[in-house]
């Protein structure tokens, strides 16, 4: 990773992309606002506030029900938006793309559907010591139901996972894996394809939580093999309240659908109902149309910059952070991953992260602090949480130099 000048490498016109983020003008607390928050959730461009705006006064009308042409105008629209999820992630097709809330109600899903099909009592469920509380407490709500148990591979000091660990724990009673492609905490990026390829050695189907990876790298889920991949709208570039599950077609098919209702059915009477074929069958009730719109405006946007682009300045940009804090006296990071996203997680001697945090918000500089919904990580390194710097495609140079010049004024006056 190349540490120098960031904003010269680039392929991208940062200046240009920032425009196209209206809130990335606006003041904080007297300063133009720095935002490093983007892993809890991103700043959204004009196409993505357009596309929205123009479906509710232009093309509103229920999906998948009317014969008349406005119905017919928004399906067209709503699955438009499906086709280019479906691209976005490389997947097989249409069909296997479900839209769900998010990465939340995604896992909650397959937790909850494939758990009630295929989980019995002493079986077991896979994941790292790495994952956000909702790829962790879906699967503890399954396992009490069933009496399965849920157990959880190691990570080494730099926040990696201990693959040889994970290879030794895939025993005959695993039935599922779920893991974090990229950690929310330490910016590690898990090396997904390897441990897909030990886990279907032994007949085990991978669930993979994307909401970190999909905003700064190109997916293709055919290429990793994965069983299921879920991912937020929210977290790459468009609305709340939207996101995405991947299954392969052999699991959805095979298992039970997650909420009764319209949409969902092929027939219906009070003795018997049959199911809608998929994607329908996981689609119960009115869909959030909007969000399916905007978040195919979202994807259109990220893809118009390029992924590969993204990464490269990414990497540029994390490198530089890391390189700047380490300036910071006292400063100590929280997970040194070799391959790692744009994700820094520090803290300065014994100073409490919300007290760093809150210094920084006095400057215009919003940064996440506290255990970043991942308790059992921050218990793992004993502590209580870490402040983090997230960065996405429209953060700057500047942004960095101003985060480290806030970082020491807040040392200077708390340390
Ligand atoms: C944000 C996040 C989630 C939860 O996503 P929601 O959009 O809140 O449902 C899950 N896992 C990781 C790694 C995340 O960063």
């Amino acid at each position: 990773m190349e540490a120098t000048t960031p904003t010269t490498v680039s392929k991208l016109n940062i200046e240009q992309i920032r425009r196209d983020f209206p809130l990335l003008s606006r003041d904080m607390n007297g300063k133009p606002i720095v935002f490093l928050d983007s892993a809890a959730s991103s700043q959204k461009p004009n196409s993505v506030i357009e596309a929205i705006s123009h479906y509710y006064r232009f093309q509103h009308a229920n999906v998948h029900r009317g014969v008349y042409q406005l119905s017919q105008e928004a399906t067209t629209a709503f699955e438009v938006a499906r086709d280019k999820v479906r691209d976005f992630i490389h997947a097989p097709s249409s069909p296997e793309i479900i839209f769900v809330r998010g990465v939340t109600e995604g896992i909650n899903l397959v937790a909850s559907c494939f758990g009630r099909k295929f989980l019995k009592e002493g079986d077991e469920v896979l994941i790292t010591a790495m994952e956000h509380h909702s790829n962790i407490v879906p699967w503890q709500l399954i396992c009490e139901e069933k009496g399965a148990h849920l157990r959880v591979a190691p990570i080494n000091e730099a926040g990696e996972l201990i693959l040889e660990e994970f290879e030794k724990m895939l025993s005959d009673k695993v039935r599922i894996v779920a893991t974090t492609h990229v950690s929310n905490t330490l910016g590690t990026i898990n090396p997904i394809r390897e441990m897909v390829a030990m886990a279907h050695a032994k007949g085990i189907p991978v669930l993979v939580d994307g909401a970190q990876a999909t905003p700064h790298m190109a997916i293709d889920v055919q290429a990793l093999d994965v069983d299921f991949y879920t991912f937020s709208g929210h977290k790459v570039f468009g609305p709340t309240g939207i996101g995405v599950l991947f299954g392969k077609e052999k699991w959805l098919n095979a298992m039970p659908p997650y909420h009764g209702g319209g949409e969902m059915i092929k027939t219906v009477t009070f003795e018997k109902t049959t199911y809608a074929e998929l994607p329908h069958k996981f689609e119960a009730g009115t869909p959030d149309i909007a969000g399916v719109i905007g978040l195919g405006a979202a994807l259109d946007y990220i893809q118009e910059i390029g992924l590969d682009a993204i990464t490269q300045y990414e990497n540029t940009l994390l490198a530089y952070a890391i390189k700047r804090l380490k300036e910071v006296p006292g400063i100590r990071f929280i997970g040194a991953a070799k391959n790692k996203a744009s994700v820094v997680s520090f803290l300065v001697d014994n100073i409490h992260p919300y007290d760093l945090g809150t210094i920084l918000d006095k400057l215009g500089i919003a940064v996440r602090t506290g255990h970043h919904c991942t308790q059992p990580l921050m218990d793992h390194f004993c502590i209580p949480g870490t402040v983090r710097a997230s960065f996405a495609f429209y953060n700057t140079v500047e942004d960095i130099d101003r985060l480290v010049d806030g970082v020491k004024k807040a040392v200077a006056m708390l340390g």
